[in-house]
Order: structure tokens, then sequence, then C-alpha cells
């Protein structure tokens, strides 16, 4: 044994390169040598299998996925029927439901396909175990593809592609032989894994063992053998499918992008209730190597607090989390997206380079023809609004053609943000040199002070023009 982890040790040394030439058995990992416009070129040069049809259809199907998930739920079903359910027996089947179900989670998925955390040896075979029992493939053909999933999301190189529908991310992928071939992901890490190597050597074994025999045998301790096949074997077996499924399907479709809406994973506390936790798939596809998938103590997580709870028994360790820093910025980044929507909606005062400026005489002369007001360096034409004044239209007509900047500030009334916004709506023109030093933070009416605006919008956006001096006063802009 010593001695070929020594060779191990030796082998981990050789130059990958020098490994391909077949000089060292080392297993290279797949992606090592692909070009690095690897996607775009494969996308483009792949030749996808022809659409299905009728007429093809049988020649296209995956016989044996297919008998596994048509013949289960047709043996649970029959037993649903003819079966008496014992309720120790349900309470076992839900019981056998959780185990096998973190097996996935916990194991297949959190442990082996993202190495989220590290996991005693009997940890992993228990997790290895119970994760057979889910039966969904072996470790390694499970990781490799939910590894192309996350590498190639929304894409035709993801096997399990979002884009395509609810029913092929669901099962379809499974039934049908794939139109295209996944892209490469690589797992040479999980073939050094003494663990991974037993579990896909005994696999068809395993599978019979913990998916029918463990089930029933259990049951019969309470002389239930049958219900111990039909319900903690089949009818389990069927839900834990459907669990697992519905993280390709119903989290790539149902609730909120709260990290990132670039691709299609969404938050939904309904998809954490049906898969064992594995819901908060935004944050998940965002932040993959992190051991948790819910960040609040409230949401729902049972393989989080499962994983936790094994490593305050020594069981499991190294538990990452991504930095919250990290994970702040990814929701404000989203909660400004949504705000910039609702600003976008808004209609906001003249640009300040769309007025004209007029010299104080200009302002005279037309103010004897229409109601011009200036306050803070704008010219205001109050004409519609006169009559809606709440302190009078005479306090308006009295300040006809003059500079109303301290009447307007706390002169007369400390005007509400509300009127001040209003105010900026009646703009028409920018008084020549009629900005008085010191009042800045009166240009900019209160709703604009505080704006969303894109890094490519910074410096030229013109109605924050006027604001470098409230930006220099710290009072921010935000991009
Ligand atoms: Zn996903
Ligand atoms: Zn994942």
């Amino acid at each position: 044994m010593s001695s070929v982890v020594e060779t191990r040790k030796a082998t981990s040394k050789v130059d990958p390169v020098t490994a391909m030439k077949g000089s060292v058995k080392e297993e290279v990992p797949a992606d090592l040598n692909i070009p690095d416009n690897y996607v775009t070129w494969t996308l483009k040069n792949q030749k996808p299998l022809p659409p299905i049809t009728l007429e093809n259809v049988l020649q296209n199907i995956q016989w044996l996925t297919f008998a596994i998930l048509t013949i289960t739920p047709s043996i649970a079903i029959w037993g649903l029927f003819n079966v008496k359910l014992r309720w120790e027996t349900a309470l076992w089947s839900v019981i056998y439901y959780f185990i096998t179900g973190l097996g996935i989670t916990a194991g297949y998925h959190r442990l082996w396909a993202h190495r989220s955390y590290n996991a005693s040896k009997p940890l992993q075979y228990i997790l290895a175990a119970a994760g057979t029992g889910a039966v969904e493939g072996s470790i390694k053909w499970w990781c490799r593809g939910h590894r192309a999933h996350h590498r190639y999301t929304d894409t035709d190189l993801d096997p399990y592609n979002a884009h395509k529908g609810f029913f092929f991310s669901h099962i379809g992928w499974m039934l049908f032989k794939p139109r295209y071939k996944p892209g490469v992901a690589d797992v040479s890490d999980l073939s050094k894994s003494e663990v991974v190597r037993w579990q896909h050597r005994w696999y068809v074994w395993l599978i019979l063992g913990f998916g029918f025999v463990v089930p029933t045998i259990v049951a019969g301790l309470w002389g239930d053998i049958k219900g111990g096949f039909f319900y903690a074997g089949a009818a389990r077996l069927c839900f834990v499918h459907h669990s697992t499924f519905c993280v390709n399907s119903l989290a790539h479709w149902l609730g909120e992008a709260p990290f990132d809406d670039k691709h299609t994973p969404r938050d939904h506390f309904v998809t954490a209730l049906v898969t064992v936790g594995e819901g908060y798939h935004n944050f998940h596809h965002q932040f993959p190597m992190d051991y948790r998938n819910a960040i609040r103590w409230y949401q729902y997580d049972p393989t989080k607090w499962f994983i936790w709870v094994c490593s305050k028994f020594g069981l499991a360790s190294h538990l990452k989390i991504f930095p919250e820093n990290e994970v702040k910025k990814g929701q404000l980044t989203m909660q400004l997206k949504k705000l910039r929507e609702k600003q976008d909606v808004i209609t906001w005062a003249p640009n300040v380079d769309d007025l004209p400026i007029i010299s104080w005489e200009s302002f005279q002369e037309q103010s004897a023809k229409r109601p011009l007001i200036v306050i803070a360096g704008f010219i205001h034409d109050v004409a519609s609004f006169a009559d809606e004044h709440p302190g009078g239209r005479h306090l308006i007509t009295k300040n006809i053609g003059r500079d109303a900047t301290t009447a307007f500030f706390g002169g007369v009334y400390d005007h509400s943000n509300a009127a001040h916004n209003l105010l900026s709506m009646y703009r028409v023109g920018v008084l020549h040199g009629g900005i008085q030093h010191g009042l800045q933070d009166k240009l900019i009416p209160p709703a604009q002070r505080l704006r969303i605006a894109r890094y490519n919008e910074m410096g030229g956006y013109s109605s924050t023009a006027l604001s470098d001096a409230a930006v220099s006063d710290g009072e921010g802009m935000l991009g």
C-alpha cells in the first residue's frame, strides 16, 4: 500500500504534458489541453444529432434509464393499490428518502461535484452508499455531468440546458440520447478517490443493495417486507429521483435571481423544500464552492445543517464559505438593477445641458409675457402651477420676474422635497451667471441627489453635470 502511495506522490510531480505522452499513467485533467475558444468553437462546429421525431423516437430512447424511470413508478403505483401501508413503513420511507437524498445532495453534489468541504473516510463511505440508494448513476458519471452543467449553464454543452424546456431539463435529457455531446469537464480528482472507485466497481450490486434490499430488510424488522419493498424501496426511489431532477428543472425556472440574472438558476423556498435544500440555486450557481445553498438561518437547507452537524462530530472539515463581502456585492448589483428599472420609468427634470442660457435682461423681458421665476439659478415657468400652489397664487405672482431662491428655501417657507422635485419639472432655462456661491445643494432636486448611473454614464451624465460639487461633497452617485 505504501509503495502505491509513493508512486502516486512521485507521478503527481510529473509535468502534465509529459504525462500526456504516456510515460506515466496519471490521469490527465480532461480539460487541460482544450483550446481557449473551446466553447465558441465547439458550439459552432459540433454537429448535433437530427431532431427527435415520431419516426426515429424508438432509436433515440436510452433504454436503461428509460426502464429505470418508468418501471420504478409502475411498481410503486401497483404497490399503492395492492399493499397496505403501515405507519412504521411510511415513517421509514420518509427517513430513507432523506438518507438517500442527502447521499446525493451532501455527497454527490456538495462533496464530490463541488468539493465544498472535506469528509472523513467513514462519512464518504456512508454518503457513497446512501447516494447509491438514490440510483442516479455512479458518483463519477453524475459529477462529470454536473460540472459540465455549471461550466456551460444554459448552452448546448450543458447536459440539462434549461433553455430546452422544463421537461428536457427535468427528465428528457436522460430518456433520450442527447443531441449534443456535453462539454468537457474534468473529474480526474475523483478517479483518485478510493471511495469513488469502490462505488464505481461495485455499482450494480450497491444499487440492488441500497436501492431495494436495505429498505426492504429494515421494514422486515416490524414484519413488513412487502411494504418495505414497495414503499421504502420503489415509491421512495421515485420521490428521490424527481426531487433531484427538480434541481435541474424547477430550480432553473421558479423564483428570484437575487445574486445574478445572467443565467436561469433561481432561488425559491418550494424548490428547497422538494430538493432537501438545493432550492437556493441562484446563490449556488454564483458560489458553487460554498457548502451552503441557503445563507440565512431561517431558509430551508437540511443538507447544510447535516454537513455542519457532521463537522461538529469531526466527520467533516474545511467547510467552504464564500466571503460575505462578495456575496453582498452580488445582492447589491441585483437590487441596483431593479432600482434602475424604477428610475428609468420616472420622468425627471430637463437636462441642464438641454436648457438655454438666458441673460437677466432677457429673463425680465420674457417675464412680462409669462410667469417666470428664478430659483437657484434656474428659470421656471410656473403657469400651470400657480393656481395649485398650496400657499396661494399671490405668493407666486409676487415673485414673477424675480429671484425667489431665498423665499423658496426657507425665507418664507422651507419647501418640502416633493415641492423642490416638482419645481424642477418647470425649468425652462438657466440664468446666465445666476448661481450664487453656496447654493450647490439647492441645484439638484432631492430625488436626483442619489442616482443610479452605469459606469459609462459617469461624468458625461448631463443632469449630474451640475452635481459634481455635490459628489465631491460626499453626496455620491451609485453605479
Ligand atoms: Zn443548475
Ligand atoms: Zn451544483
